[in-house]
Formats: C-alpha cells, structure tokens, sequence
C-alpha cells in the first residue's frame, strides 16, 4: 500500500491511521511531540520540533498524499511543497486557522455567524462593544481550541478590567441559542459530498461533552440550510477530506461557530454509528476512492468524551457490554485532556 502523511500526532490522527490500516495503507505521522499517540499506531514518525518548515519537504517525499488532523501548523511550507498533493488544499487550512478570516469568508459566502468585529488594542475593544454590545466573548484569532483563549464578557466594566493578551484577537457577540449541532460532510476527490446525520452537541466547560444523533427536530429543522452554507465552503475551497462546521441553533436559523478542516471530534460516534466512519472516509477522499455511505448504522447513537479523570473508570465503564470504549492510550490524565471517548448504538424494538 502507498504511505499517507499526516501533520499532527494526536487522536484525530491515531484514529486516521486506525482507518487507513484498514484499507491497507501506511501512515507517517509529522508531529512535534515524543510520545505522540498517532505514532504509536502508525508505521513511522518525524518529530517536527526543531524545524517544521525544513523537515517538512523530507518528511513529503515519502508520502503519497499529506493531510493534517490540526490546524495549528504553519501554511507557507505546505504550499510550497509542490510535488505532493496536500489535501485538505492548505487554503483551507488558512481559512479556518484565524477566526476573523474564516468568519468573513463564511460571510461572503452567504452565512450569518456571530457579529463580530478584530480587536488589536483596548480602543478596538471599546468600539467592538460599543457596536455589539454585552454580553460578548474576546476569542484569540489563532491556536485557540476547548474553549482555551476565549474571555466572557458581560458588562463593558469587565473588559477595562481584562489584561489584553498581546495577540491578535476577535470580540464575538453571545448568541442566544437552543442547541448546537455540527455538519460532518465528506467531499471526495470527484466533487461528490456526502453528509452525517448532524449531531446534537452539548459542551461543558468550554469542551464538547455530548453528541447524539439523530439530533431533535429543533435542529433538524436547520440542518438543510446549515448543510448547503458547509456545501458552498466546500466548494469554494476545491475541498477534498472531511469538513465540519459548528453551528448555533437559534430562533432566526442556524448561526455559524468555527469550521475545522478536517475530522472532528463530534463525529466520533461514527465509528459504530455509521456505515463508513468520517476517518475511513476522509482517507478514501484523499486518496480518490469512493466515499462510503455515512447512513447511521443504529435508530440512535450517542457519543460522550471521557475527560481528565473520567477515563480512570473505563473498567466501570466495560461492565455495561453496550458501551463502546475508546482510550487513546495518553499517559497522565490531566484536567480538561481528552483520554477516550465511549459510544452507545440504541435500537428501536
Ligand atoms: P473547539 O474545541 O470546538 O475548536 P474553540 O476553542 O474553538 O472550541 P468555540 O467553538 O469558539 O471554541 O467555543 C466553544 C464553545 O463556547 C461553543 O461550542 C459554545 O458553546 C460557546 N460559544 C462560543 N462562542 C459563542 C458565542 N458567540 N455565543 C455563545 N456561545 C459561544
Ligand atoms: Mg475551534
Ligand atoms: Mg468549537
């Protein structure tokens, strides 16, 4: 089989390599970490500490295709890798790393995100709120995820109070919204997309806690217009792998969160729950087979994150025999780190 390159060393590409094995391919893991849990499952790994940009035309050439489970890496090496196809295009990448750029492509594209509005210092702050209003969130543009870089703002008192971390960053007013809920599409190397059932997504401290499917119909309701927004992204960016945007449902329809270029952690309950995984057909995407169906392979699924110490259970958790238990084999359980995942499939009588 041909070797995948894949740009990040942790469960995202753990379990992308789980699925190319499946298929018979080989994967080579590009990440900075030692003990990265991608590896572990994967034929070869490159560190890509000390020199992601000069390691990264080596680490290439050994691959058929590149792709990425992170978005944090630097852009510009990847365009300029030439012969080897990137895919997700690294464009996507680009979008979706910066907040603001991502929020106004999603615009220019018909879809109606948060109001929002760059904040570079104290005064662009002041204005931001001015115009919004309170209660608001300051997000860092770049590198944020699990709700890490984000500041509430309730009041504008709050943020004369707030040390201003010298980055780029990006105040969001609150949405008031009924759920959240993602769209997960695949689209394949000859256009095609298919999509998940779109999951309804609960979060508890600023991470992704829940997610079932098929969601209530108050989200039902607003996945169509919600999957044609996620279609035209696609497009757009000459998309190839998974895609997944995040969405509020709200009273005036669906708002737009963030996007991510690539698998995501709401659409794990895919693995059991649906006829093709989203890992096996981001894989067949990149590398130009055809895509499988996503049709959900239960009457209901539900995935939940087992978070710092919630994976020390995972005996407790394997007495129940309808638990699916997923560890991704990372040592120390620290607060708020994702250690596993479990799924349940319900069937109707
Ligand atoms: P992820 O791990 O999904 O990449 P992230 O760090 O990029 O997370 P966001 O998705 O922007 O963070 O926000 C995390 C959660 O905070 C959202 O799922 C939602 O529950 C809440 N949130 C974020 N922005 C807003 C907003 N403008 N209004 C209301 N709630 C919000
Ligand atoms: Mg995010
Ligand atoms: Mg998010």
């Amino acid at each position: 089989g041909e070797t995948i390159g894949i740009l990040g060393g942790g469960q995202l590409g753990r379990m992308l390599a789980m699925a190319a094995a499946r298929l018979g391919y080989r994967c080579h893991i590009y990440a900075p970490e030692a003990d990265s849990v991608a590896a572990e499952v994967s034929a070869a790994a490159t560190r890509a500490e000390y020199d992601y940009a000069a390691g990264l035309s080596a680490f290439a050439a050994n691959c058929a295709v590149v792709t990425y489970e992170f978005e944090n890496v630097p852009v510009a090496p990847l365009t300029a890798l030439g012969a080897v196809p990137v895919l997700p295009h690294p464009r996507a990448l680009e979008t979706a790393q910066d907040r603001l750029t991502e929020k106004t492509f999603v615009t220019g594209l018909g879809g109606t995100p948060a109001p929002f509005a760059p904040v570079d210092s104290r005064e662009d702050l002041r204005r931001a709120i001015a115009t919004i209003g309170t209660p608001g969130i300051l997000k860092t543009r770049r590198d944020g995820y699990d709700g890490k870089g984000q500041w509430r703002i309730m009041t504008p008192a709050d943020a004369d109070d707030l040390d201003l971390p010298d980055q780029p960053l990006i105040y969001e007013g609150f949405v008031h919204f009924s759920a959240e809920f993602s769209v997960i599409a695949c689209r394949g190397a000859d256009g095609a997309i298919v999509y998940y059932d779109s999951p309804h997504n609960r979060h508890k401290n600023g991470i992704l806690d829940i997610s079932a499917a098929p969601a209530p119909a108050a989200i039902e309701a607003q996945v169509p217009a919600a999957r044609a927004l996620a279609a035209k992204v696609a497009e757009a960016l000459d998309y190839v792998g998974v895609l997944t945007l995040e969405f509020f449902a709200t009273e005036a329809g669906p708002v737009f969160n963030e996007m991510a270029p690539r698998v995501h952690n709401s659409g794990h309950w895919t693995i059991e729950g649906a006829v093709t995984c989203q890992f096996e057909n981001h894989i067949r995407a990149i590398c130009g087979l055809p895509l499988g169906s996503p049709a959900l392979a239960a009457d209901a699924v539900e995935m939940r994150n087992l978070i710092g110490e919630d994976a020390n259970d995972w005996a407790e958790i394997l007495k129940d025999p309808a638990n699916r238990l997923h560890l991704y084999g990372k040592g120390e359980a620290r607060a708020g780190r994702k250690m596993g995942h479990v799924t349940r499939l319900a069937f109707d009588d």
